[in-house]
């Protein structure tokens, strides 16, 4: 009945079959690591960004979203660092020049050797690669590449540059060019958002009379160029992030960072997916601006792989921007300090970030949901595809439809979907027979059909049918608004 195979080949061809996923300009061939959301996926996306989004600011008294500009002022960069470091060592192959990120060259061959049956040499692999990572030993790393005789997919041969490292960030021109072409327009898009939460930090505290520790979230698009853009919509050159930074006290960051560790794996197992299917994953080399960091892993039809990232990234951030922009990021904490019987006074907050991509989000919600089941007996061969879609999420709450397009049995169904659809997305289908049209709602993942046949006319009853278990009962038509709505709240 579940899924033993591989199904990601099954998933990504779903996803464009129903709606979900596009590759991008698909009519001039696509554009690589770019994807295009369906109109069901638009709207699995935006209930999964909602669902983040209500968490993070409604229930948290303490956390207030902003939805800052893509554009920043160019200084910004300079500021985070992200001019200067964000790059990712590469090696190209000079046969098929074809360009790798030199973890993903290492990571690849170790996938392989761990298929192979070859466990040890693929943990011993791996980490060599993540010490001489942290290290930046380039000529350590290239010849790691070089003892294991570390093919290029394309060409075959070993015959590999140096490793360089090659910054992420798109840019372009801003404003009209000077004739001269003397003028520095030069702006970026952004790598991440956090940025434009750190440069509204003083408004927002300011604006909304905040109290540390509060925190500020916001979901938007990011760019990066990724070299090897792999996995679908896994790693993308334009995606959206879902970011939180929460300001706290110097001192305070190792409690608050395991806070959120907590809070955020908690976040993802409420939506009922298991425990055994997620690990964290300590970071042994720091980012420039961090001094804790880990990842919580998904295991994807892929392996286990990072959705999201919980950082403590100290004063790092607010105290560059001080610095570059000359204006004070300080706050004044009046709590009163107990060692010293006086306030906190002034400082430059510490900050957790939490990161959670929504792209690896949706993929980890479509994975998770993703079955392709064998229905059938040795005489009577029978199969479905079904998205065990949470129902919080699913783009389509409920399918209404009348059994047949004649006898009143339409205009039953309209007004069951006049009164359910200001609450919930309904979705209203009499053709095809109803078992194509159950199979065809399985597949897009909607927990609920409601079917109106003849008896619906003599008690205002109409069969239910549950996505999951495909079982069906009766029930009056004034109980499915309260079923589907227990589900999805
Ligand atoms: P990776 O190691 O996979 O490149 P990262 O550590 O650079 O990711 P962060 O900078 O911590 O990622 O970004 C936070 C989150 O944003 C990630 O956990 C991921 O979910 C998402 N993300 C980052 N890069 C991409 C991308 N290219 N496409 C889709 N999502 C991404």
């Amino acid at each position: 009945m579940t899924n033993t195979k591989n199904i990601f080949p099954g998933l990504i061809a779903h996803c464009k079959e129903y709606g979900f996923i596009f590759p991008s300009s698909e009519i001039y061939e696509g554009l690589q690591a770019v994807y295009d959301y369906g109109q069901m996926g638009s709207e699995l996306k935006k209930n999964i960004r909602d669902h983040w989004w209500k968490n993070m600011t409604q229930l948290h008294d303490n956390i207030v979203g902003i939805d800052a500009a893509i554009f920043m002022h160019p200084t910004t960069w300079k500021a985070s660092g992200h001019i200067d470091n964000f790059n990712d060592p590469m090696i190209d192959n000079k046969d098929s020049k074809k360009r790798y990120r030199v973890d993903h060259l290492i990571e690849g061959f170790a996938d392989e050797q761990l298929a192979a049956g070859h466990e040890e040499l693929a943990k011993e692999v791996l980490k060599c690669m993540d010490a001489l990572l942290a290290k930046d030993d380039f000529t350590g790393l290239k010849k790691l590449i070089d003892d294991n005789k570390i093919k290029c997919a394309i060409s075959g041969t070993c015959n590999w540059t140096d490793i360089r490292q090659f910054n992420l960030m798109f840019s372009t021109e801003f404003g009209s060019i000077a004739a001269t072409g003397e003028t520095d327009n030069k702006v970026y898009l952004r790598p991440e958002t956090a940025q434009g939460i750190f440069v509204n930090f003083l408004n927002v505290q300011k604006s909304g009379r905040m109290k540390i520790p509060f925190g500020i979230a916001q979901v938007g698009k990011a760019f990066r160029n990724e070299i090897v853009a792999r996995q679908f919509i896994f790693r993308m050159r334009e995606f959206e992030q879902m970011e939180m930074q929460f300001f706290i006290r110097p001192g305070t960051q190792k409690e608050w960072y395991e806070y959120w560790k907590a809070e955020r794996l908690k976040w993802h197992l409420e939506l009922g997916i298991p425990g055994n299917k997620y690990r964290y994953h300590d970071h042994v080399k720091l980012a420039h601006y961090a001094d804790a960091a880990c990842d919580i892993e998904y295991e994807f039809p892929f392996g286990f792989k990072e959705v999201e990232g919980i950082h403590s990234r100290t004063d790092f951030d607010l105290t560059q921007h001080q610095e570059y922009s000359k204006k004070k990021m300080q706050y004044f904490d009046n709590d009163i300090d107990v060692s010293t019987g006086k306030p906190f006074g002034n400082y430059i907050p510490y900050v957790i970030e939490t990161s959670i991509g929504l792209d690896r989000m949706f993929l980890l919600v479509m994975s998770h949901a993703y079955e392709e089941q064998d229905l059938g007996t040795p005489d009577k061969p029978d199969s479905r595809v079904v998205l065990k879609l949470p129902a919080k999420l699913a783009p389509i709450k409920l399918a209404i439809l009348p059994l047949t397009k004649k006898d009143g049995l339409p205009e039953i169904a309209t007004k069951i979907m006049d009164a359910c659809r200001a609450d919930f997305r309904c979705f209203y289908e009499e053709k095809d027979s109803i078992g194509k049209r159950y199979r065809r709602m399985d597949a897009l993942g909607t927990p609920f059909c409601v079917t109106i046949d003849h008896q619906t006319k003599e008690d205002d009853t109409v069969t239910i049918r549950y996505r999951d278990t495909m079982l069906q009962e009766r029930i009056p038509i004034t109980k499915i608004r309260d079923i589907v709505t227990k589900e999805i709240s």
